[in-house]
């Protein structure tokens, strides 16, 4: 297992007591390092505007490009560094999918996060969409499945109308963008290939395990894909106060250890997305990333919180929905 990083990731800020700040990365490195786990570290390969155009329009690009000293939304600060670093964390994520692609497992530690970028638009702290740049440079069947809090918009737009990359999101509902709705589940070529699992506000362990065991794997299972990309956001984690679920480090970790599972621990790559408990999200990364050598860590966040009510039933609605096209 190698862990995609840059040392340059750390410069990127957008104002002070910003969430995404440079801190989470250093959390995560120093929680690797002392856990012993900070040993097979690369640097990427850089990336071309080429790679960032299968995705992203000329306009796009060339906005980011521009710099300058301004929001793009109200928490996501365009400065003049803003292109290289973006350019950058797509850059640990791409690589890291290129050796997952050989066999490998990979861990892209990268910030800015990615899954908020659309083809056209920045926002929600990401500015070119990371994972999305790295399956388009892949040219593989790819399924992508969105742990993060926060609904996947930008992946979703990007890949809306495709069969060959199937995009699995689970995310609190009615949250942050304001979209992932049951009902939008792809279009054209690409009707089923969308799959959006809102959970109820305060879901936990048993709702996300449930969700993975009844609608996740069945589809992963019947699509198939030759590789797997986990948008790893830690914020659904129960110490993050930027979403209101209730995962904890256990649950996290189980769900990451399914997925390399399913995967035969093959052709498997995680790229960081949010999460914002500096302590927690370096917990769950160094978690998995121990769990990819057989080890296992001593878990400080794993509090378990009750499960909602209303959880069973969002989720007896997800099934159905996508039952409509998937065997569940
Ligand atoms: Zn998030």
């Amino acid at each position: 297992m190698v862990i995609i990083h840059h040392e340059d990731l750390m410069e990127h800020d957008h104002w002070p007591q910003h969430p995404e700040s440079p801190f989470r990365l250093r959390s995560i490195r120093k929680k690797l390092e002392q856990e012993g786990l900070w040993t097979e570290v690369q640097e990427p390969a850089p990336l071309t505007d080429e790679d960032l155009l299968r995705v992203h329009s000329r306009d796009h690009v060339d906005r980011i490009r521009k710099g300058g000293n301004m929001p793009l939304d109200p928490d996501t600060m365009l400065k003049d560094q803003t292109f290289q670093l973006a350019t950058l964390a797509a850059a640990v994520a791409t690589e890291s999918v290129q050796r997952a692609l050989k066999g490998e497992m990979s861990f892209a530690l990268t910030r800015p996060p990615g899954h908020h970028a659309r083809a056209n638009q920045a926002g929600g702290f990401c500015y070119f969409n990371n994972v999305a740049v790295a399956v388009g440079k892949a040219k593989a069947r790819t399924a992508i499945v969105d742990l993060d809090a926060h609904h996947g918009n930008g992946t979703e737009e990007i890949f809306y109308y495709r069969d060959d990359v199937l995009f699995i999101s689970l995310h609190q509902m009615e949250g942050y963008p304001g979209t992932g709705h049951l009902q939008d589940v792809g279009a054209e070529q690409g009707l089923g290939y969308n799959i959006n699992i809102p959970l109820e506000i305060g879901s936990g362990n048993h709702s996300y395990m449930k969700a993975y065991e009844e609608i996740v794997e069945p589809i992963l299972r019947a699509f198939s894909p030759d590789l797997l990309i986990v948008s790893l956001g830690v914020d659904a984690h129960y110490s993050d106060t930027l979403s209101n679920m209730n995962l904890n480090t256990p649950g996290y970790l189980s769900i990451c250890q399914r997925l390399m599972n399913f995967m035969d621990r093959r052709n498997v790559a995680f790229v960081l997305e949010g999460g914002y408990h500096l302590r927690a999200t370096a917990e769950v990364v160094a978690s998995v990333v121990s769990s990819f050598q057989g080890k296992q860590i001593f878990h400080e966040y794993a509090e378990e919180r009750p499960e909602p009510p209303g959880a069973e039933g969002k989720l007896i609605q997800a099934k159905k929905e996508h039952g409509k096209r998937w065997t569940l």
